[in-house]
């Protein structure tokens, strides 16, 4: 394969429009086969917009660092320069297409042989290459022109400003992993240095006398490094405690989108309720969001929301959040995070409300519309009552309805139900009362797709499925159009729901779709498709439909699992933007199992119960990571008096 092409592209793309104009690290960036450096297996990478791994946990730089450290450096023909962190070559290579000598120091000894064979290869001869303790430096060879280091040490080593030049330059990354910034610094003097910054960067830490101490050093390394695990703990963006600021930070990335999903790999996993709280929080208050649509009953969810929002009650209202599964909503993290709400709404301009997608709660959809009604037009009441009057007797168990209909040859109700809704949505300009009128008309909705919803899901397959999202998805429109134009949206929901249908079995192999891939359909680039993943920890579950909540503990991810990866990653808690990251993203691509618990959880048969096969970068935009979760607990009379009111929703 010839790279030149692509070699050619890549100054063109990535250097020099990104401002590096010196013609001749430009030429020498053009000059050195960067395919040659890579692991084998990853050559089709070469010229990505990244770092790649290379052995020994290391990497090669992004091909801009090496441009804009060489630039930096202002390397002259027949200067002297010295690189610390040698690692596969690559930059100095690219740096003795600049220099007169180059002489390189790298740590470990099969990466300082490995690119002593490649520079050999390609009959690179002004380059000596040593392996040892670089934040030392090159003493015998000292004085340089130039310093450049690969790798971020806690500050500036000393041992390498007293072997510049006079007016030499050393390039140096100093800083934390994750908050480095690169350095220059000119001897302008035998004593004196003048410093500048160049910006923020990232580089694999400097270890040695003047870096980081070495890590535990004495575990037998894998014979074959696990380069795509490598590539995710490289690309791991670390994630902070839930209540430092810096978390919901991380996200403003996605403050400009239309539409947030946030996602989750079961539905009692704390750690998953409080990633999407604190979220949610930042885009709420720094960036416009005014609506949280949770996978929950929607009566139920109003329930809420009329306490978030401080609007009345409705009278005769049940508590909300009774049927199974209950610790999926009435759950500690759902409660602070709904006392948070309801406190920012007091001095909010536009108040944010709590709303549900789902569509099970039929006869509290029937009762809030009927309650409606009675207040609005007594006379709409009494035919309404007398259309749902076909559904009362199955209420209780919406699910025999379905069965009596198909079975025993019971009166199908799907006429009523629908005439009621018709009527109803008729009448949005004669009632006109905004909140109250959106409410009654999407209980409305729910009975007429509940209704169907219970008849067709006896048939199994796609369809029941298909019809539950898309009345997900067009509660959430409805919601986006009642509060106008520009109106932007956070979604809850299980990742099975926000994961993109079209790239997971549910879509390749049983034909169902999802909110996930209708928002994408519909908002494209406006919307954020972000799903969380665990490794291992507990989680509130049930054995059964409709059985008690346990707490089970969640077994280990399966090798050739993405969760094996992140877990491999070494990182414990982390966001993975796929579009920082095109290389991985496209690793990433290639179909490997994701674990999806939902309400019920089976240790027993993990793999064809929860298992399936998914391509996790197209999938989600976004990945969140937490190597180890808790159970939620669920909300009880213990929770009483906690700062909480005796108005409390949930009414524990
Ligand atoms: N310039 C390299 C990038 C390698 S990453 C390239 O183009 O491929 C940084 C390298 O620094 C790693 O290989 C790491 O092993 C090495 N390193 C870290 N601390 C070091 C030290 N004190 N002395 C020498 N090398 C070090």
């Amino acid at each position: 394969m010839d790279f030149t092409k692509a070699r050619a592209r890549m100054v063109h793309a990535q250097i020099a429009r990104r401002g590096v104009s010196d013609s001749r690290v430009l030429d020498a960036m053009r000059e050195v086969p960067r395919e040659a450096f890579i692991s084998a297996g990853f050559e089709e990478f070469a010229y990505e917009d990244s770092p790649l791994p290379i052995a020994e946990g290391q990497t090669i730089s992004q091909p801009y660092i090496v441009a804009a450290m060489a630039a930096a450096a202002d390397i002259a023909p027949g200067d002297r320069v010295l690189e610390i962190g040698a690692g596969s070559g690559y930059a100095a290579a690219v740096l003795s297409r600049l220099a007169g000598m180059v002489f390189a120091v790298e740590r470990h000894q099969s990466l300082t042989e490995a690119a002593r064979e490649r520079l050999a290869a390609l009959g690179y001869r002004n380059v000596q290459l040593m392996t040892g303790d670089g934040s030392k430096g090159w003493p015998q060879e000292a004085p340089f022109d130039a310093i450049i280091v690969s790798a971020g040490g806690p500050r500036v080593p000393q041992a390498l400003k007293g072997q510049l030049k006079l007016g030499g330059s050393l390039v140096v990354p100093v800083g934390e992993s994750h908050d480095q910034r690169l350095k220059r610094i000119v001897r302008s003097g035998e004593t004196s240095f003048e410093e500048d910054d160049l910006g923020a960067v990232r580089f694999v830490p400097l270890v040695g006398a003047e870096g980081w101490p070495a890590r535990d050093e004495t575990k037998p390394v894998p014979a074959k490094p696990k380069i795509l695990a490598q590539m995710i703990g490289h690309a791991a963006e670390p994630l902070p405690a839930f209540d430092d600021p810096n978390f919901g930070r991380l996200f403003d990335r996605f403050g400009h989108k239309r539409v947030v999903l946030l996602g989750e790999a079961s539905h009692g996993s704390s750690e998953f309720y409080r990633a999407r709280a604190a979220i949610t929080k930042r885009l709420i208050t720094e960036h416009g969001f005014t609506i949280v649509a949770v996978e929950a009953d929607w009566p139920d969810a109003a329930a809420i929301d009329r306490y978030v929002r401080h609007r009345v009650a409705r009278a005769g209202e049940e508590v909300p959040f009774q049927r199974f599964p209950t610790w999926m909503w009435r759950n500690t993290d759902v409660a602070t995070f709904t006392e948070w709400l309801r406190r920012h709404n007091e001095k909010a301009p536009a108040p944010c409300g709590f709303y549900g997608l789902d569509i099970y709660n039929m006869r509290g959809a029937i009762a809030a519309v009927l309650s409606y009604l009675d207040k609005m037009d007594p006379e709409a009441a009494a035919i309404a009552r007398e259309r749902y009057g076909c559904l009362t007797p199955w209420q209780k168990e919406p699910s025999v309805y379905g069965r009596a209909v198909l079975t025993a040859g019971y009166r199908k109700c799907e006429e009523e139900v629908l005439r009621q809704c018709r009527a109803l949505l008729e009448k949005q300009f004669e009632y006109d009362d905004g909140d109250e009128f959106l409410d009654a008309a999407q209980n409305a909705r729910l009975i007429a797709t509940a209704e169907r919803y219970y008849r067709i899901m006896y048939y199994g397959g796609a369809e029941s499925w298909n019809l539950r999202d898309s009345h997900m998805f067009d509660t959430l429109t409805h919601l986006l159009n009642s509060r106008g134009d520009d109106a932007k949206a956070v979604v809850w929901a299980h990742n099975s729901h926000i994961g993109d249908a079209r790239q997971t079995e549910m879509g390749s192999a049983r034909d169902e779709l999802n909110i996930g891939q209708l928002v994408r359909e519909r908002f494209g680039q406006d919307a954020a498709l972000i799903g969380m993943g665990t490794h291992c920890g507990t989680v509130a579950c049930a054995s059964d439909w409709d059985g008690e909540m346990e707490i089970k503990r969640v077994r280990p991810s399966r090798d050739g699992s993405y969760e094996r990866l992140c877990h491999d990653s070494g990182e414990p808690r982390f966001l993975l933007d796929f579009a920082h990251d095109p290389a991985l993203a496209r690793r990433l691509m290639e179909p490997l199992l994701e674990r999806f618990i939902g309400v019920i959880y089976r240790p027993e048969t993990e793999l064809q119960s929860h298992y399936a096969q998914a391509a996790l970068s197209r999938q989600y935009d976004a990945f969140l990571w937490f190597d180890e979760t808790n159970a939620v607990e669920e909300l009880g009379p213990e929770h009483r008096g906690e700062g909480v009111p005796d108005t409390y929703p949930f009414g524990v």
